[in-house]
């Protein structure tokens, strides 16, 4: 049945990557595929359209840019995570107008990407669907007709089409003058609370500041930074996806709660974008050499001026340690092969295989 959704999925995505119906959207990648999420997801969000700066580039939705990191933020601090959840567009191509900026989907592209998006809400089949912004919510009409507006339906549970339909506000910049981002937060609780009750997986408790997957991720790159020095953004990634193997094989639980995905250079995780680095790992710096981003941690840091990694137990640190050793002076080549021979990783390729296409953005890790 699964492996059906899947190639139900595959086909899908194929047919949207061959799509030509908007024309203005020709040289748009199309944001759909492994990236979205679980086909069995407890709560599909819908978006308006991949942001040039976020999902465009990243052909992760809603990551990347501004209106990423505050939906990532959102989901974060609600204690939902990218494992509980598809994601996806009311269009599936990124806009742009005459200078090359985002643009407002019309209604006519819209209407021409509705097929799509009724194929992906009755595949994934979400109890919970909820509407980032008037135009995915106007979409959903398309869909299935109902008469509702963004203003006088926020953070209310509408059945629609046999499941919750939840309009909230576009997590950009610009819907933040109509909603703050607090009134956005308790809307996201709502959210949480109504998946929830919808039987969904076991969940985070809500209303942490930091995520428990935040804290670990930040613990544990904490803990690699304090073993090899100075380490380039890639090989902070990497290693800390060779811990996490390690310890997974060892242990059978994962060592951090983070979400890591392959991208075309190897698996990454979500939570230590290059933005909240800072936030993650309080203390560490960053400096660009010629396209390398190098992280290290000050010396007062390193001299035990602040440990944060209580979120570690013994072993995982243990695991840092040896990682670290074994594999933080490797040659980013080398260091990529040692990743692309574990296990999760050869699984994934030997998918892809299969499917004869690319698994860009899915996720490499079992949930923790
Ligand atoms: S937005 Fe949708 S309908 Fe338009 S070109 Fe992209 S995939 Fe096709």
């Amino acid at each position: 049945m699964i492996a059906d959704k899947e190639q139900q999925f595959v086909d899908l995505v194929r047919r949207v990557k061959a799509c030509k119906r908007c024309p203005r959207m020709a040289d748009s990648a199309r944001v759909l595929g492994a990236g979205c999420g679980s086909l069995s997801a407890k709560v599909m969000f819908i978006g308006e359209a991949p942001g040039r700066l976020g999902a465009d580039a990243s052909e992760l939705p809603f990551h990347g840019d501004k209106s990423g990191h505050n939906f990532e933020s959102l989901l974060e601090q609600v204690g939902l995570s990218r494992y509980d959840a598809f994601v996806t567009n009311a269009v599936l191509c990124n806009p742009k107008d005459e200078n090359g900026n985002n643009a407002t989907p019309s209604s006519s592209e819209v209407a021409n990407c509705a097929s799509f998006l009724k194929e992906q809400l009755e595949l994934v089949d979400a109890p919970v669907v909820v509407t980032l912004g008037a135009v995915a919510l106007r979409a959903t009409a398309l869909v299935n007709a109902h008469t509702l507006t963004l203003k006088d339906s926020v953070r209310r549970a509408h059945l629609w089409a046999g499941r919750q339909l939840i309009p909230a506000y576009h997590p950009g910049q610009r819907a933040m003058v109509h909603r703050s981002f607090a009134n956005q937060l308790a809307d996201y609780q709502f959210v949480a609370e109504v998946v929830r009750r919808g039987g969904s997986t076991s969940r985070r408790k809500p209303s942490a500041k930091v995520s428990r997957a935040s804290q670990t991720v930040g613990a544990a790159a904490r803990v690699l930074l304090e073993e090899s020095g100075e380490l380039s953004y890639f090989a902070l990634h990497k290693l800390l996806f060779m811990a996490e193997v390690r310890h997974l094989e060892a242990t059978s639980q994962r060592l951090t709660e983070g979400y890591y995905v392959r991208q075309k250079d190897g698996p990454y995780c979500v939570e230590l974008h290059a933005s909240r680095l800072a936030a993650l790992i309080p203390g560490c710096f960053t400096r660009t050499v010629g396209k390398h981003l190098l992280v290290s941690l000050g010396q007062e840091d390193l001299l035990g001026g602040a440990s944060h990694v209580g979120a570690l137990g013994e072993v995982a640190r243990r695991t840092l340690s040896e990682v670290a050793a074994k594999y933080g002076r490797l040659p980013a080549g080398k260091l990529k092969t040692a990743v692309y021979l574990t296990v999760p990783m050869r699984k994934l390729l030997r998918k892809e295989r299969a499917l004869r296409m690319n698994l860009f953005n899915s996720a490499v890790l079992p949930a923790p």
